[in-house]
């Protein structure tokens, strides 16, 4: 089978002609149909220090896929053969302290598909049968494989006491920030006030349902979000950039009481005035990490299925595998939304 390889400590991925691997107890054989590239495989690709202080290749890369079971291991039985499943990527270990009290998600040893272990950019990949989630058969194989980052968004909007009727700042309209514009305008929220520096994205928020863009280049975020709420700021911040200076901004932006939700992963440590801008303005801040297990993945595909949440339009490109390194130039750019690779064509 063919399989894209980060194979040594270096920048780039190679596609290699392997053996099939074989679903152990307890483990499935999935055949992959569609997989898409996310940010961290971005990482991965170019090596940078995150990744070279994380990963030990050589490694099958890719987390976010689809595809139907093609067997099963010793001992399992639920998912079957002929499933259309999606992938959970984290693997847990049900034994640390966060497993026991059911906060999964942030699992002491997580392990992560295509990152710490092989993962879905592959004609078949083999995976622990808990990660399943079985899909409807005629749920498509692309919508499928983004229900992965689509739980991250889903996970930041639903946290806490949700979005529902609630003013909300969303801060970097890459793929998880997008997919939470549409949870948000789907939930009820307004306004629904979304930034980032990149018009090929914020053209996106607009037709997802954002009431207000705001390319932060050209504008400031802050007063923007205090002229739209009369002064007082939003009640919630969703946080998807990384960006420290849009961090800070969302804090501004934030009503005093309000909360903040952030799921965007900064390169490198920041510094907080935490009296001035959280303690002594009562804000409640939540950290997202993954998805919670399974609660998640309910939430998300009931929107999913009842199409009041529609993820086709931010399937921007897709690819033959043999053509991934246009593939992961084209996300690169900044110049789409989710590209989708076909591990088999
Ligand atoms: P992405 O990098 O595609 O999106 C980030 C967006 O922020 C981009 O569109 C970028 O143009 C925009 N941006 C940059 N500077 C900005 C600024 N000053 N103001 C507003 N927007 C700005 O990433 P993504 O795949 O959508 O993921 C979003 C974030 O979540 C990333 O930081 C990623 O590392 C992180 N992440 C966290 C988890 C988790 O479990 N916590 C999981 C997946 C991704
Ligand atoms: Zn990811
Ligand atoms: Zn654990």
């Amino acid at each position: 089978m063919r399989a894209l390889f980060k194979d040594a400590p270096r920048p780039g991925l190679q596609l290699k002609e392997v053996e099939p691997p074989t679903p152990g107890p307890g483990e499935i054989l999935v055949r992959v149909e569609a997989a898409s590239i996310c940010g961290t495989d971005l990482h991965i690709y170019n090596w940078d220090n995150w990744a070279a202080s994380r990963m030990r290749p050589p490694l099958v890369i890719g987390h976010e896929f689809s595809g139907v079971v093609e067997a099963v291991g010793p001992g399992v039985t639920h998912p079957r053969v002929g499933d259309h499943v999606s992938l959970e990527s984290h693997v847990v270990c049900h034994n640390c302290a966060a497993c026991r009290t059911g906060n999964y998600h942030v699992c002491l040893n997580t392990q992560i598909l295509g990152v710490d272990r092989d993962g879905g950019f592959a004609e078949y990949v083999v995976v622990p049968a808990e990660n399943a989630w079985v899909n409807p058969p005629d749920l498509p194989f692309e919508v499928a494989a983004i229900l992965e980052p689509f739980g991250n968004a889903v996970h930041t909007v639903y946290a806490g006491s949700g979005v529902s009727g609630r003013s909300v700042l969303i801060t970097g309209c890459g793929p998880i920030g997008l997919m939470a514009v549409a949870i948000a305008r789907a939930s009820g929220a307004g306004p629904i006030i979304a930034t980032d520096v990149n018009p090929y994205r914020l053209a996106f928020a607009e037709r997802l349902g954002a009431d207000r863009v705001v390319n932060v280049l050209e504008e400031d975020p802050v007063r923007v979000v205090k002229d739209l709420t009369g002064g007082n700021g939003v009640e919630v911040l969703l946080e998807f950039s990384g960006n420290e200076k849009a961090i800070h901004q969302g804090l501004q932006a934030l009503m005093a009481g309000g909360e903040a939700r952030i799921l965007g992963i900064p390169s490198d440590p920041i510094a907080f005035d935490l009296a001035g801008e959280l303690v002594m303005r009562g804000i409640t801040a939540y950290g997202i990490a993954g998805r919670r297990l399974w609660q998640t993945w309910m939430q998300g595909t009931a929107l999913v299925y009842s199409e009041r949440v529609d993820l086709k339009p931010l399937l921007t490109h897709t690819y033959p595998i043999a053509r991934f390194e246009e593939a992961f130039a084209r996300l690169q750019q900044g110049q789409a939304v989710k590209v989708v690779l076909y591990p088999r064509e």
